[in-house]
């Protein structure tokens, strides 16, 4: 009687960055990263071909179909989605790891992954990337200037579909400078 019991540590470990594509996910993350490298984010395999400057191992794990179904197939994916005609896929493996050793872990996902971590486990905390405005996704989506238009047409549609899933999220932030989301993203992840 009479003693309080410790609450247990509910903060959630595992973080998951969603937002449309083109919102500046990856800049976010690049930024963060730089002066946070503690913070662990998830290297994904993909089917999509690497665009210049990409690397193996480090923005992606480049995989052919049958790699990907094979993943599939064993269950190594913590999950998966098929986006704008690639597959992408997050390595169950090293995230447990990571989470094991009471690592902050990051997930830089598209929205079906995002619910799809959502299911498996509840206790993660999903964000919210969104755009300033409409006119500017469009704008950042023309302007990188790395696909060809069908391409751009086929993630604007994604881009869509995916804001107006915004209210599923724990968190929205905001992209209005790289540097204020990188910040609030770290704090949402106790990593200060
Ligand atoms: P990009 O081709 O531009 O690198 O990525 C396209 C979309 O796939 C982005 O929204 C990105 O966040 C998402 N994505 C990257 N890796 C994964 C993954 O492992 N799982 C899922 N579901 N989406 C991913």
């Amino acid at each position: 009687r009479g003693t309080t019991p410790v609450p247990p540590d509910v903060r959630p470990r595992l973080t998951v960055l969603s937002g449309p594509s083109g919102v500046g996910k990856s800049t976010v993350v690049a930024h963060m990263r730089k002066e946070h490298p503690e913070v662990w984010l998830s290297v994904s395999a993909t089917t999509r071909k690497p665009r210049p400057g990409e690397q193996h191992g480090v923005h992606y794990f480049f995989v052919t179909d049958d790699e990907m179904d094979k993943l599939i197939a064993n269950g190594e994916l913590l999950e998966w989605a098929e986006f704008a005609g690639n597959r992408y896929g997050t390595p169950r493996a090293a995230v447990a790891e990571r989470l094991e050793k009471g690592e902050a872990v990051l997930l830089e996902i598209d929205l079906q992954g995002a619910r799809l971590v959502r299911e498996s486990m509840p206790e993660a905390q999903l964000v919210f990337l969104a755009p300033p405005s409409w006119e500017e996704l469009v704008r950042r989506l023309t302007g990188r200037g790395t696909e060809p238009p069908e391409v751009i047409e086929r993630r604007l549609d994604a881009a869509k579909i995916e804001l107006a899933a915004e209210p599923e999220f724990d968190t929205t932030l905001v992209n209005t400078s790289v540097e204020d989301v990188a910040r609030e993203l770290l704090a949402l992840m106790n990593v200060v």
